[in-house]
């Protein structure tokens, strides 16, 4: 009787442990379908950075800003060493007023940056730039990729883009990106612009799936800041030589090479 009872009680207690893991099993073959999905509908995001990459103004900002400290504070126009290459406009414009031994303040800040957004639409016609070799393809071969996003990561004010791209007819192509206003160096830029894209595309961008174009160490260093891989092009102030010390994962002379970008996406 008690071998009965007991046999009972084990066939219930293994049915039991049986429905359970059945239960567990498709629990986790959901969850994998799940994970499964939502990676597939994570995007892959490439960021582009302006000058150097995507065109080369011909020293129309340089011309701008350099005009901009000149009629907004009334000095002389003075031989100034500040590096301009893949820093933000923030700090170019911090180390032009210390230059000219101007405080950096907000008011005076703001005054250089209005100045600037008004010069800088008549020295890109006064100057003679340029969209890069192969940008344009490239942009188009992206934009046929579903599972692709284009945005910007760059040192430039938000505005000072906006006014570059549309000079050169690029300025609808960047739909979230990252800016020099507010922060100094680039890699808070790289942080704001991967903010950016997540927000754009409601969290489905995985670092791993990230690319940064640019033309600089300082795009392959913010580039490694938020995990992201990188192009570097060798089509701004850098040579191949100069960009291949900083290891970027794939390395063009100009973006007509850019296959090679788009089967590694
Ligand atoms: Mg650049």
């Amino acid at each position: 009787m008690y071998q009965i009872a007991f046999g009972i009680r084990r066939r219930k207690a293994d049915s039991w442990a049986g429905f359970l893991g059945y239960v567990a099993g498709q629990y986790q073959i959901a969850l994998q379908m799940a994970t499964a999905v939502q990676y597939s509908d994570m995007k892959t995001v490439v960021f582009f950075d302006i000058d150097g990459t995507l065109l080369r103004s011909g020293g129309a900002g340089k011309l701008a800003m350099m005009t901009a400290v000149q009629e907004a504070f009334g000095v002389a126009p003075t031989p100034v060493e500040v590096p301009f290459s893949g820093r933000t406009d923030r700090a170019i414009m911090r180390d032009l007023l210390h230059a000219h031994k101007i405080e950096f303040t907000s008011d005076n800040f703001h005054r250089l940056v209005e100045t600037y957004l008004q010069l800088l639409p008549e020295c890109l016609q006064r100057m003679t730039g340029r969209v890069l070799p192969g940008v344009l393809e490239l942009l188009q071969a992206l934009e046929r990729l579903d599972h692709v996003a284009v945005g910007l990561l760059t040192g430039n004010l938000r505005r000072g883009a906006q006014t570059k791209l549309g000079y050169f007819g690029l300025a609808e192509r960047f739909p979230f990106g990252g800016f020099g206003d507010v922060h100094f160096d680039r890699n808070s830029v790289a942080r704001d612009a991967l903010a950016a894209a997540q927000c754009f595309l409601n969290g489905s961008c995985a670092p791993e799936r990230i690319w940064v174009i640019g033309d600089t160490p300082l795009d392959i260093e913010c580039a490694r800041h938020i995990g992201a891989r990188v192009l570097a092009v060798a089509t701004g102030t850098h040579t191949l030589e100069q960009l291949a010390a900083h290891q970027p994962d794939l390395l063009l002379s100009d973006l007509r090479q850019y296959g090679l970008l788009l089967e590694r996406l």
